[in-house]
This record gives structure tokens, sequence and C-alpha cells, in this order.
């Protein structure tokens, strides 16, 4: 990439005087202003290139710029920019029938939103409406987006900023065994408890009250932790004895970043409403969207759905769709995605691990990887304290700047830093990847108890 340390200085001055930035203190950010992007990769403008190891916000599944989902919405410009929801149009249909193709089981019924946040908005009015009932169940340790329903939902401090609509919503802590809140032992036993739990709640809330049950199907942004075997599939019959719907938010875990289509997949569920966003389209144009059983749409077979938006199914945002799954077909990329994470990037951080003890825990699949920092590995104290800011989280930020200064952007959360590159990323970048993450771990030791 060229230099252009002028060009910089105005980019950010703008930003500055203008952007209003998400979750920020305005005044206390100092955001990169960034000149391109290309596969795995993104550059500065005084010629700095980093490895992207947070794919955006764990959305670009096929990498910055790839030539042929550009292609396909240019040409989509050219001939057709936009057009009102209540059409039939060639490149929504098409991205209905490719999206509706590799959804598990009968979700057969795409609805079109903007984005993950309003997927799931959508899906809590669905079950609401299908089945008469009021109340939301979520799980700690989760996030489901900024709107108003999904910030309620959301079980991390997020939603703290914004906790006074939660009328409704009740949360329950889903399975962890690293750091168990049920004291189990096994993943046996974390199941076991974790269903208990789950059915004890529902019995002390009222079973008829409740509408829905919302999971990640892996929890994202919360950690990446991978439901014990049995926990989905149990999930599952307490809905079914229940009626209450079961809603996976496959916002984040979707479109390959698994190495699946579907994160449910690896664990043979089906829910009555899967959300999904990013990886769609990479999110090449704003997409998301709920993919909706035969029994939740035959609810509003005859009686209108009374939700909708200005831009669902933007025809620009579905041409980037039907390219990105049809680039995802051709290039194997899935399958790709699983390649890498069974034999490169799981062992490798696996072996990370042994040399650093400030590596408490490594787990994921795919290329979607969580390494939970500590402070000690006998107590699994986190390296900082929940939600930490400021001095609290001084080993984090020192762990990160070791990252950038290595030509890594990390995505760091809490106590953990998430291995989460694009599904392309190829095995030499990969190495590169963990390269950087080993010498960036060495800080991280440093501020471990004597
Ligand atoms: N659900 C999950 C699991 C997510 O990870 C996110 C975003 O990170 C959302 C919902 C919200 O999506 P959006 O930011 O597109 O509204």
């Amino acid at each position: 990439p060229q230099a252009d340390p002028a060009k910089g200085a105005a980019v950010k001055a703008a930003d500055r005087a203008h952007v209003f930035h998400s979750w920020s203190a305005q005044e206390l950010i100092d955001p990169l202003a960034v000149a391109g992007a290309e596969g795995a990769y993104f550059w500065d403008y005084e010629g700095n290139r980093y490895l992207d190891f947070t794919s955006g916000l764990v959305y670009t599944n096929i990498g910055y710029q790839h030539p042929k989902v550009v292609a396909a919405v240019q040409e989509q410009a050219g001939r057709m920019t936009t057009f009102a929801p209540a059409f039939a149009i060639d490149v929504r249909s098409e991205a209905a029938r490719l999206i509706a193709e590799r959804t598990p089981g009968d979700l057969d019924k795409i609805f079109f939103t903007n984005g993950g946040a309003e997927a799931v908005e959508n899906a809590v009015r669905m079950a609401r409406l299908h089945t008469g009932r009021p109340k939301i169940m979520s799980a700690y340790r989760s996030y489901h987006g900024a709107t108003a329903a999904a910030i309620n939902l959301t079980g991390d401090p997020r939603r703290w900023g914004s906790d006074n609509g939660s009328a409704g919503v009740v949360r329950f802590w889903a399975p962890f065994l690293y750091r168990s809140p049920f004291y189990a032992q096994t993943e046996a036993e974390e199941c076991a408890r974790a269903l208990q739990h789950l059915e004890d709640t529902i019995a002390f809330e009222n079973p008829n009250s409740i509408a829905a049950i919302v999971l990640e199907t892996v929890p994202g942004t919360a950690g990446i932790m991978t439901p014990p075997p049995g926990y989905l599939a149990g999930v599952r019959e307490i809905c079914d004895r229940y009626g209450i719907v079961f809603v996976l938010d496959e916002v984040m875990a979707g479109f390959g970043r698994t190495g699946a289509w579907f994160a449910a997949d690896h664990y043979d569920v089906v829910p009555d409403l899967l959300t999904f966003a990013k990886g769609v389209n990479s999110g090449y144009v704003p997409l998301g969207g709920v993919a909706i059983s035969s029994a939740v749409a035959e609810t509003f077979a005859k009686k209108p759905y009374p939700g909708g938006l200005t831009y669902s199914g933007h025809p620009l945002a579905c041409a980037a769709a039907v390219a990105t799954l049809q680039v995802m077909e051709e290039e194997r990329i899935v399958e790709h995605a699983a390649h890498i994470g069974e034999h490169v990037l799981g062992p490798g951080l696996r072996e990370l691990a042994e040399r650093h003890p400030s590596v408490g825990e490594v787990r994921g699949l795919g290329v979607f990887w969580a390494l939970d920092l500590v402070r000690d590995p006998e107590t699994r104290e986190p390296l900082v304290p929940y939600n930490a800011t400021g001095p609290a989280n001084a080993p984090m930020a020192a762990f990160a700047a070791a990252c950038k200064k290595g030509g890594l952007w990390p995505f760091v959360n809490m106590n953990r830093t998430h291995a989460v590159p694009a599904c392309t990323v190829s095995e030499a970048e990969v190495k590169e990847g963990l390269s950087v993450l080993d010498a960036a771990l060495s800080v991280a030791d440093e501020h471990m108890v004597a």
C-alpha cells in the first residue's frame, strides 16, 4: 500500500469533527484511518498493513473486496439499484431461495432486514404473535443487537445503558463448563444441570407465558462457548413440550464461520426461527433476516404480519448475497473454514496455550476461536475483571497493543481475544497470525499473579 499521511490526517480530522461512533465516549477514542482492504488484510495511510483477525465485526467471511461479489454489486447497481419490498424482484427471490436451501429443516421462508438486531426484533415479534404469549427468554453471556428488544435480550454489559425496557425478558444461564454457573466438572454434568436450570426457570415463570427462547447457537462476542453435546437438543425438547418458539441467533455463527453453513448443523438441531446477517453477504451491503419454519409462517398465511422495513430485501444487498453464496459454494469456502479450524488454527492456538500460562482455555471451531486469558490458571481468575475499563484493563490493552505492533488486528473483549479471521484465510496467513499472538501472549504472561 502507498502511504499518504496527509490524506490520513484529513480523514481523521473530519471523522473526529463529525462522526459519532458506536459504544464510545466520543472524546476518548482514536479511530484508525483505514485506506484500503483486501482479502484478510487492511492498511492505514501510514503504510502499515494489518492481518485482520476480527473480520471487521466478525462478518467479512469471504474476506475484503472479493472481485466477483464487487462485480455483482456493480452490475446490480447498473441494472436496478433499488426497488420497494412489496414487489417480486429477481435477485431478492434468488437470494431467498439460496438462503432457504441452506438453512436447516423446514426454515423455508425468508424475511429480510438490514442487519442482525432487526432480525432479532422481528423473530421476537413473530414468536409473540405465533404463541400469543408475552415473555422471551435469553441467556446471560449473549449479544443479540442494539435495538430496543434485541439489546434487552443481550446478556452482557452493553445492555446496561438501555436497561429500561426489559419487561417480558427472562434471563437464564446457558452452559459454559470452564466458568460453570452450575459447579459442574464434566460436559455431561454441565449439560444436564443447565437444562434443569432452564426447565426450573420456565416452571417458576409460568410456561404458558413464554413465547420464545432465544439463544446464539454458539455464543459469539460473549466468548465462543461451544454448547456441550445434547444441550441444544435438550432445549429443542423443552420448547416442544411447552409450545415455546425456539429461536437460534446465527447472526455471527452462520454462513461458514463454524465450518458449516450454520452452527446448528453441528448439533443436529432445527429451530423454529433462525436469525442471520453478517456472513450472508459478508456485509458488502447491509443485509440480515429471519428464516421461518412452516408452522410460524402458517400463522401469517391468512393474517397480515404486522412488521416491515423500507429496505427489506434491498436489491444491492440481495445481489451481494447471491454472489457471496455462489462464491462460497464454488470456492468451497465453508469446507476451507472447517479445514483451517481443525488442522491449522485450532491446533496452533492449543500449541500457544501450552507455552503461555496466561491462556486458561482455548475453545471454538472453524474460524471461530476464543482464548480465555487468566491471571492464574488454577483459580481461572480472568486476566482483567469483568467489564474492566481504564487502568484495570491495562493487561488486555497491552496485549492488544503488542498484536497491532506485530501487524495483527486483534479482537479483544474483556479478558478474551478471539481469533476470527475470514473463512478464506490461508494457512500461511494463520501461521503469521499465530506468531504475532505468540509474542503478544508473552506480554499477557507478564501480567499474571507472581
Ligand atoms: N446477534 C448476534 C449473535 C450478533 O453477534 C450481533 C452483532 O454482533 C447481532 C445479533 C446484531 O447484529 P447487527 O449489529 O447487524 O444489528
